[in-house]
């Protein structure tokens, strides 16, 4: 096992016993009563993607992963699946026809529904401007098109997991 996968935290004790594809992420926690106790895994993954071609490649990269996904074209499909599917993790495209991603962040933000919502933004613009605007409206992570499978799973895990440690802190 590698210790990064072993964290550490306000005097509670946590194992990824993840195999090494992270397959079947999980939480493990002694509380401050000392009983030990497991996390809801947190695998649930909606992704608002307009391209077909996209969302069969994010198909491909989170399969080995062994997470649920769920997918939506648009942002009103996107927004209605943030509250009925009960995700643990949002990937959102921005470029979207009609409602674009910045606006159904804004909508999720400020839904008490969905406002915690972790969201991992998706665009195809590089520029600091994307960047600082996804930082202000709320995302949690970011990922530029085109990337590469490896480093797009490697974020949604990543995003996954601080969520799981910080249900537990
Ligand atoms: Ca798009």
């Amino acid at each position: 096992m590698e210790t990064s996968r072993i964290h550490i935290k306000n005097g509670t004790v946590g194992v990824d016993t993840g195999t090494r594809t992270l397959l079947g992420f999980a939480y493990w926690a002694k509380s401050r009563q000392g009983s030990i106790r497991r996390t809801q895994v947190a695998r649930r993954v909606l992704v608002v993607e307009d391209s077909a071609v996209i969302r069969r490649l994010i198909e491909v990269c989170l399969r080995p992963a062994s997470l649920e996904v769920i997918m939506r074209e648009d942002g009103p499909g996107g927004l209605s699946a943030a509250i009925s599917e009960k995700p643990d993790l949002l990937v959102l495209d921005i470029g979207l026809p009609e409602m674009d991603g910045w606006e159904v962040l804004d909508r999720l933000r400020s839904d008490p529904r969905t406002r915690d919502l972790p969201v991992l933004v998706l665009t195809a613009h590089a520029e600091e401007e994307s960047r600082r605007r996804a930082d202000e409206g709320g995302a949690d992570a970011f990922v530029t098109k085109p990337f590469q499978p490896n480093d797009f799973r490697q974020e949604v895990l990543n995003l996954l997991a601080r969520i799981a440690v910080e249900a537990v802190s």
